[in-house]
């Protein structure tokens, strides 16, 4: 082997030792595994937890995700302070973990509901040199579109459970039937 090629071998060695120094820092710093609080203790078994996935069934429609994040904050501080659950960690499990039907559907209103606001604001224009108000067709067909959609949602209402007044006192009875506290 000339010397070029035992240089070069060196310098692989170099590498693949850096390389492997890189992926140990980089596992070393990597955090442990942290389980999601309300993941592991999500169950309608303990009351003060029913407490906590009742609030959000019933809130998601109408109570902005952050206040609900407050909310169950407020609740899980007041039950388990020990745990130091924190705000962060409980938004995370709304937003990231939940796929709460009534969660999902509002979030995705809102979205909706957003999207629609940008592109009425689109439908008309103004033209620069005559000063006349244009409508864009594309804009027009796409805000249409997505009003048809929202409206078809709400109309949809009763393929949703829990969120018809109907449902809903069903669920709360059949829920109440269920409490060992209360039999
Ligand atoms: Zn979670």
């Amino acid at each position: 082997m000339d010397a070029a090629a035992q240089l070069y071998v060196q310098q692989h060695h170099l590498e693949q030792n850096l390389q492997h120094q890189r992926q140990q820092q980089q596992q070393a710093q990597r955090p442990a595994y942290r389980p999601c609080w309300l993941c592991r203790y999500y169950s309608a078994s303990c009351p003060y937890m029913r407490e906590i996935i009742e609030y959000v069934n019933d809130s998601a429609l109408n109570i902005a995700e952050e206040e609900i994040v407050e909310q169950v904050y407020t609740i899980i501080a007041s039950k388990w302070p020990q745990e130091n659950v924190s705000r962060e960690a409980i938004r995370t499990h709304f937003t990231q973990h939940s796929v709460s039907q009534n969660l999902i559907f509002a979030r995705n209103v809102r979205d909706m509901n957003h999207l629609v606001n940008i592109v009425r604001a689109g439908v008309t224009t103004v033209e620069m040199h005559t000063g006349n108000m244009v409508v864009d067709d594309r804009m027009a067909k796409l805000y249409l579109s997505i009003v048809s959609q929202i409206t078809a949602i709400f109309k949809n209402d009763g393929k949703r459970p829990a969120l018809s007044d109907k449902a809903k006192a069903g669920g709360e009875k059949a829920a109440a039937s269920n409490r060992p506290d209360e039999a």
